[in-house]
């Protein structure tokens, strides 16, 4: 059996941390916050990610906690400009949206009912290369794993001790975030946006339940600048309602009105590397590929990751426990090549759809043009719709990814 350390409790972590221990690995992952309960809102479960969580048994449980999305629809003013069905592709595809809370909560309870060795308040704060294996730091001293699977997020310090050329550039743009429950909201299966050229975005996703009153809950995000968002945070709710009133009325006066609302800023980066592995240490999820949640990809993308570590170890083993160094290096070296083409393909559309929808631009015409004309032309609109259900390719491929990859 070989040991595998996996510095990071995220989703990216505790998927690994399930699918190895499953193949009879020993499994401990470092955590470095003491009580992991993810901040933040609702993430949107593409059918690609559904299918990842299909295969770790946990769809059901997931599906008990959120809210099935039929589709997405933008406006410019009134004008209608988004307008996108899952069903259009496959007639049982839709999203989930859920709450980071609850999705964290049903993978953790999962690894930890599997036997998973958790190490919490005590992150890894390097690693060493040494005959094939890794020395591990960690808060606490050290240790000697057969693997490092680096799985600790946007701003990992660990991935910037391979000898991979990578680059992590912060995006000029953030967003507000808050929580909001509501009963009888007309859109409960609808992620609806509002639009004001590319400077403005405001959304409302469906999120399931909400993890601390059991409510349904929608979640809000308000688009913003960094450079503005400590000026919001200073205005308050009462800055930020005044704002949202001029785009959405109704959302507003929710807003206005809610009791339990936690307001949050979210920050993203770009983070590209050249390879995903190095030796007997392998990157996965957001440390690896983080990308702005334009695409609503980042979740999906690191329970793909997950799948593939997986299936590459169980190649390379033959489904035997007894692992040797060779054996990790090239399962890693295959997760690496494996998921080239599908990150860099939504690295790409990230990075080309981002400024379309945050930045000061004059580029919203252009956007809204294009996804009307889109809607129009079938093949085009499957493109983007296949983008979205985390199910492209690469640019040139026009087949769904199969969705047991
Ligand atoms: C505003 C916003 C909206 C989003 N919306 C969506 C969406 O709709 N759909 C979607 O799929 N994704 C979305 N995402 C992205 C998604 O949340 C991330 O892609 C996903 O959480 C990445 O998982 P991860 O496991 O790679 O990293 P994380 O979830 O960030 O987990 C990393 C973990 O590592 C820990 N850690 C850090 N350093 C160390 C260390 N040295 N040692 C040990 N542990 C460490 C951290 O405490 C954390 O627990 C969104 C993100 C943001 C910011």
């Amino acid at each position: 059996m070989a040991h595998f350390v996996i510095a990071g409790a995220g989703i990216a972590g505790l998927a690994s941390a399930i699918l190895l221990t499953r193949q009879g690995q020993k499994v401990s992952i470092f955590e470095q916050v003491a009580d992991p309960i993810p901040v933040g809102a609702g993430l949107l479960l593409q059918p690609s990610g559904q299918a990842m969580l299909d295969n770790l048994g946990l769809l059901g449980e997931v599906r008990e906690k959120a809210a099935v999305v039929h589709s997405l629809e933008g406006y410019s003013g009134s004008w209608k400009t988004l307008d996108l069905h899952y069903a259009s592709v496959q007639q049982d595809w839709h999203g989930l949206g859920i709450h980071r809370a609850h999705l964290h909560q049903i993978l953790w309870n999962c690894a930890r009912d599997l036997g998973v060795t958790m190490h919490l308040g005590n992150g890894v704060s390097d690693f060493e290369l040494h005959s094939g294996q890794v020395l591990v730091h960690h808060q606490l001293g050290e240790l000697v794993a057969d693997g490092l699977i680096v799985a600790n997020g946007t701003r990992s310090s660990l991935r910037d001790r391979l000898q991979l050329k990578q680059r992590h550039r912060p995006y000029p743009w953030g967003a507000y975030w808050a929580v909001l429950d509501k009963e009888d909201w007309p859109f409960p299966h609808i992620l609806m946006q509002r639009y004001r050229g590319a400077r403005v975005m405001l959304g409302i996703l469906p999120t399931g339940l909400n993890p601390l009153t059991q409510k349904t809950c929608y979640s809000l995000f308000w688009s913003l600048p960094k450079s503005s968002l400590d000026a919001y945070q200073q205005a308050g709710m009462v800055g930020l309602v005044t704002r949202i009133a001029e785009i959405w009325p109704e959302v507003a006066d929710w807003l206005a009105n809610s009791t339990q609302t936690t307001v949050a800023v979210a920050e993203y980066a770009d983070v590209r590397l050249s390879s995903y592995h190095q030796q007997a240490v392998v990157v996965l999820g957001d440390a690896a590929h983080a990308m702005s949640p334009q695409l609503g990809q980042g979740a999906n993308m690191a329970l793909i990751d997950a799948t593939v570590l997986a299936q590459c170890l169980e190649q390379s083993t033959g489904g035997r426990h007894d692992v040797g160094p060779s054996q990790i290096h090239e399962a890693f070296a295959q997760f690496s090549t494996r998921r080239r083409r599908h990150i860099a393909y939504y690295q790409m559309a990230s990075r080309i759809m981002t400024p379309l929808y945050q930045s000061h631009y004059p580029v919203g015409w252009l956007r809204d043009i294009g996804t009307v004309a889109g809607r129009h032309l079938p093949a085009v609109y499957r493109q983007y719709m296949l983008t979205l259900c985390g199910a492209k390719q690469s640019v040139w491929d026009l087949r769904a990814l199969n969705a047991n990859l």
